[in-house]
């Protein structure tokens, strides 16, 4: 069921069995922008019944991330422009690779830019309408079967964060989605503050 948060945001909630990351929506005036596609059969149905009920608008990808549940359905869409981070296209081998923030107009005023993140590499996140789209971008990475955040990574990724000109952030497979930014940068700054000189994790 797709939700919506603005005049011109929705998405289709995450599911599991399979994985499948929240799809976020912006409905621009051209165009209709999809960040990160799904995985399986469900949130395939969703977001193509979706895009069939505006043949009008051509359709914008957008990849969070490399990883599967954000990724898989890509190719069973067409796009006519597809935004990805030089990590994940090199991965998935398609797109345009953004090294720095790009502005698009149309109608809404979307931003799409590099977010440095401990989860995964080449994280892409997205604002629009005051709210930024972050994908997994926020949590940390598992290493040897513990939770970790990157202590250089966390920083760069707070400086980014605290210049985003929004109120919310939307994380993907939480189970409300949509988070005050402020408070998670708070609990971020918190797991940034128990680092520790000679180690180059944080444990949480
Ligand atoms: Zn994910």
């Amino acid at each position: 069921m797709i939700k919506k948060i603005t005049d011109n945001i929705a998405y289709i909630p995450a599911s599991e069995g399979p994985l499948s990351a929240d799809i976020g929506l912006v409905m621009g005036n051209r165009r209709i922008y999809v960040f990160d596609t799904g995985n399986g059969d469900a949130a395939y149905k969703e977001l193509k019944d979706f895009l069939d009920s505006c043949p009008e608008k051509e359709a914008v990808c957008i990849l969070s991330h490399f990883h599967e549940d954000h990724t898989a359905n890509f190719a069973r869409f067409d796009y006519s422009k597809i935004y990805v981070s030089p990590h994940t296209n090199r991965y998935i081998k398609i797109g345009e690779p953004l090294t720095s923030p790009l502005t698009i107009e149309d109608g809404v005023s979307i931003t799409v830019f590099p977010l440095p993140s401990s989860h995964a590499k080449g994280c892409l996140g997205m604002t629009a309408e005051g709210c930024a789209f972050l994908g997994d971008a926020t949590y940390p990475a598992e290493v040897n079967n513990e939770e970790v955040y990157n202590k250089g990574l966390l920083q760069e990724e707070l400086e980014v964060l605290k210049e985003l000109p929004v109120k919310s952030f939307l994380l993907s497979h939480k189970p409300r989605f949509i988070y005050p930014a402020k408070v998670v940068i708070r609990e971020l700054e918190s797991v940034y503050g128990r680092r520790l000189p000679n180690e180059q994790y944080i444990k949480v």
